[in-house]
Order: structure tokens, then C-alpha cells, then sequence
């Protein structure tokens, strides 16, 4: 927390609006638009709504086919199979561990040919390093396929100078309690399009009808964010550039300290992008070490140190057994999200994290590293 927080709750309990309405969720949805320039954004009870929203916005129903990132956590993708789509998973490229451009033409190729294009195309920023969004626009505007951009961790980065989540058709964000800011739980969908925004907030209140009475003509959610989260996000929102600059500082420490270590390679930061650095995340290589990723973190966890290996690609996971994947790589090559599932590990990245604890960390791992 900033400290701020308070002022705002205590402005929601003072005008007695602690429903999921109110001043500070209007104001928050006009801050967070502009910080990430959009024209647009209809705050939420969680990210994983608002990619559920604006799966619904673009007509994904039962039957249809979603195109989406590997290498992500699974909120990314349970919103498909709320809608009874079909998610289809598309492999990373080295440079940015995200979408990668190569893999997603294939996947393209591959439903013309069926005649069964995907009606939306969800690209993740993973760890908060934007994905190579030209190539993978231009894809997408070729086939005229929508684009979701999951900016879920990426809030405060940039490509090409323009901020991640406004640019594709829409874009979420998240601020769950572990996300580099937070309401405790809660979310944003943004876009341009003020007229879906407008329609996301009826979908997330009930669908409520124009009426004198309660009449509903189409399924409805209860994903509106409260008034009384707004206000710590307002507050949490304020502190955005200074949150990337002191994650950006401990990805700075490690990769000053490890990152020449023959074994070591940290999470690339593309050309003309800036990420937020929400987790500093390395490799291991193994024809380098003999050190495995889940050695190291164990190692770490018996001095109570936390880390955590790199996202379980989607296309392992037993929940989406039979889901068609497209590998980066020639057939019979390990795929590259798989390569960083392996050998990746999350160092401890919060914003708060001293210069004198990172030092015990990197010492350690340097020892295990020997
Ligand atoms: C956290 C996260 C989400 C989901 O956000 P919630 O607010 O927790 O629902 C979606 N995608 C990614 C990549 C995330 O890290």
C-alpha cells in the first residue's frame, strides 16, 4: 500500500456508496483510460472477468475456435472454456518469451485451410515484456481477426513507446493482490471502442433491460469492481511509475550480479520496448550447469526464500488435453515455451524487495551457481 488508499476508502464510506458503483469506480475507469490511453475502461471484479467480457463482446460462443498464448497462467485461457470455444495455443519466439509471429501464421495457415479461422486472438505480455506487436498485428489484420491483449502483468510497459493493453481491439488488465498494483482482487477492460465499454458494464451488472422493472433479455455476470476498491486502486495507481522503476531496479541488481554467469540468461527486453520487469525471471542453462531450476528454488526456500518456476505452458496442462498447439520450432524440436518451462525460475521481485536482502539472495545463488 502507498498510504493513500485510506483517503479514498474513507471518501466511499463518507458518501455511503460501498456498492459496486459509485465515485471512485468512475473515477478509477477515467484514470486507468488515461494512463493507458485508451478511450475507454469498465473496471472489474478480476482480470479474468474482463477477458471473459471481451471474449463475450466479440461473439465467442460455443463451438468457436480462440488462438492464445502458451506460456501463460491459466486465467488467460478459462475464459474460452467458459464460453464453450475451443482455445488453440500458440508457442513463444526467444526474443520476448511471448506470441511468437512465426508460430501463429502456421496456426492461421492451418484454419484457412480448414475453414475454421479463430474469432479472437489473445496475446499475453508475459512477466510485464510486451509482445512483437507489429508482426503479430499484422498477422491478425490480414485474417481480420480481433485482437485481446492479457496486459494482465504488464501494466506500465510500453512498445514502441505506446502503452501495452491499448493495442489491440481490447485489452485487460489485473489487480489481483499480487500484481505490481492492486485493489486486493479486481480487474480492467479497456479499449477505444467506448460503445463495448459501455455494454461490458451491462453484461458485468446482470444485464439489467431499460425498464421500470427487472427484465433481463440476455445472460448477465456480477463482475463490477467495488466502490471501495476503486478507491485503493485510484490510490495504487497514483504509485505506477514509481513501482516500475523499483521493479525495473531489482531486475537491474540481478542481472548486474548473474547475469554474466556463463549458465545464466535473463528474460530479453525487445528492442523499443520497455517492460514494467513485474518478475525478474532467468534461465538455466544445462550444458552449462549442472543446477536445475527446482534445485536452486529449493535451495532458496530452506533459507525461506520464495521462488517460483516459469509458468507450465497451457498446452501440458491436463486441463487442455487434446487442444492443438503450434511450436516456433521444426516438428520434432522441443518447443520454446517448453525450453522456458524447464529451465526458468521467478526471483523474489516485489517492489519493496531492500538492496540488503536482494544481496543475501544473489549471494546464494551465486554459492549454488559455484
Ligand atoms: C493474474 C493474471 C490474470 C488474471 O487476473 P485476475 O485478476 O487474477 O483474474 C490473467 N492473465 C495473466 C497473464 C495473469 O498473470
Amino acid at each position: 500500500m502507498t498510504g493513500n488508499e485510506q483517503k479514498y476508502i474513507a471518501q466511499a464510506f463518507e458518501s455511503n456508496w460501498i456498492a459496486p458503483m459509485g465515485e471512485n469506480v468512475n473515477q478509477f475507469e477515467t484514470e486507468v483510460a488515461a494512463y493507458a490511453t485508451t478511450n475507454a475502461a469498465a473496471a472489474l471484479s478480476s482480470g479474468t472477468a474482463a477477458i471473459h467480457l471481451a471474449l463475450q463482446l466479440l461473439g465467442v460462443g460455443k463451438g468457436d475456435r480462440v488462438f492464445c498464448s502458451s506460456l501463460t497462467f491459466v486465467a488467460s485461457a478459462n475464459p474460452i472454456l467458459y464460453a464453450g470455444a475451443e482455445p488453440v495455443f500458440i508457442d513463444s519466439e526467444e526474443e520476448t518469451w511471448n506470441m511468437s509471429p512465426w508460430a501463429l501464421q502456421k496456426a492461421f495457415a492451418a484454419a484457412e485451410q480448414e475453414g475454421k479461422l479463430p474469432k479472437a486472438v489473445i496475446i499475453v505480455h508475459i512477466y510485464g515484456q510486451s509482445a512483437r506487436m507489429d508482426e503479430l498485428i499484422a498477422l491478425c489484420s490480414h485474417y481480420g481477426v480481433p485482437i485481446i491483449e492479457d496486459a494482465a502483468e504488464s501494466l506500465g510497459s510500453t512498445y514502441k513507446g505506446r502503452k501495452t493493453g491499448s493495442l489491440g481491439t481490447f485489452g485487460i488488465f489485473s489487480f489481483n493482490g499480487n500484481k505490481i498494483i492492486t485493489t486486493s482482487g479486481g480487474g480492467m477492460l479497456v479499449s477505444n471502442d467506448r460503445r463495448s465499454i459501455a455494454k461490458a458494464r451491462f453484461l458485468a451488472s446482470q444485464a439489467k433491460d431499460e425498464a421500470p422493472y427487472y427484465e433481463h433479455s440476455r445472460v448477465g455476470y456480477n463482475y463490477r469492481m467495488s466502490n471501495v476498491l476503486a478507491g485503493i486502486g485510484r490510490a495504487q495507481l497514483e504509485a505506477i511509475e514509481l513501482r516500475v522503476g523499483a521493479r525495473r531496479d531489482v531486475y537491474n541488481r540481478y542481472f548486474t550480479a548473474i547475469g554474466s554467469h556463463p549458465a545464466v540468461k535473463f528474460q530479453p527486453e525487445l528492442e523499443g520496448t520497455r517492460s514494467n520487469r513485474w518478475l525478474s525471471v532467468m534461465l538455466l542453462d544445462p550444458e552449462k550447469t549442472e543446477r536445475s531450476p527446482d534445485q536452486l528454488r529449493e535451495w532458496l526456500e530452506s533459507e525461506n526464500i520464495e521462488s517460483r518456476r516459469v509458468w507450465k505452458p497451457l498446452h501440458l496442462q491436463p486441463l487442455f488435453a487434446g487442444c492443438k498447439f503450434y511450436s516456433h520450432n521444426a516438428h520434432g524440436k522441443t518447443a520454446v515455451s517448453e525450453k522456458l518451462f524447464e529451465q526458468g525460475l521467478c526471483l523474489p521481485s516485489g517492489s519493496d524487495l531492500e538492496p540488503i536482502k536482494q544481496e543475501r539472495i544473489i549471494h546464494l545463488i551465486e554459492e549454488i551457481l559455484k
